[in-house]
């Protein structure tokens, strides 16, 4: 069916966010246009204030809008302990628990042999520069439980391990192939507590 431009490129525009087919996209589309102009213009002005606002911290890699971000200039957070995860969600997700006072790294991306994605290909190199002379004894591989979470935790173990660094991974509270994001807070608090020495 042809749409006036303006619905068509909108339409075009949905599709392009995950999990939204072509179907879902012109119900969205059509939404979007009945939606009042203050509420379309909220939605614009926010869209465009997200992409433009928010930064990557220099030192842990988490969405920001300030750099570095305030979880690393904390000053009341445990130095000696970095929990590293897959993204900023997870680290969202950890915080809401309000267990864990140690410090975030944030790869974007996940070691993946079957995808030919390198350890080079994500946010690691600054890890292992961010533990040189710094006060940090513990890493937490706090990656999913899936085949690339597996690989890149026990690359990261192999790396750090003969720098001395003790390196853990979150105790299998969590279903194999679950997401830390979705994991509800019991769960996630039992695997942090019941981590497991790689
Ligand atoms: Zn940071």
């Amino acid at each position: 069916m042809l749409y006036p431009t303006p619905i068509a490129k909108l339409i075009e525009s949905f599709t392009k966010l995950p999990g939204i087919g072509i179907k879902t996209a012109t119900r969205l589309a059509f939404y979007t246009i009945g939606m009042s102009d203050e509420d379309v213009n909220d939605f614009a002005k926010n869209l465009l204030a997200a992409k433009r606002e928010l930064t990557y911290c220099s030192i842990c890699g988490n969405l920001t809008d300030d750099d570095p971000c305030n979880i690393c200039t904390d000053e009341s957070r445990d130095r000696s302990v970095i929990l590293v995860v897959e993204d900023s969600k997870d680290v969202s997700a950890m915080e809401k628990i309000q267990e864990y006072h140690g410090l975030y790294h944030v790869l974007h991306g996940l070691i993946s042999p079957m995808n030919g994605v390198s350890p080079d290909d994500i946010n690691l190199k600054t890890l292992i520069t961010r533990l040189m002379d710094s006060e940090v004894s513990e890493v937490i591989v706090a990656t999913n439980a899936t085949a690339d979470g597996e690989a890149t935790s026990m690359y990261i173990s192999r790396v750090l391990k003969p720098a001395g660094i003790k390196v853990t991974r979150l105790a299998r509270g969590l279903a194999v192939g679950s997401d830390i994001e979705y994991a509800d807070e019991v769960t996630l608090l039992r695997a942090i507590e019941n981590r497991t020495e790689l």
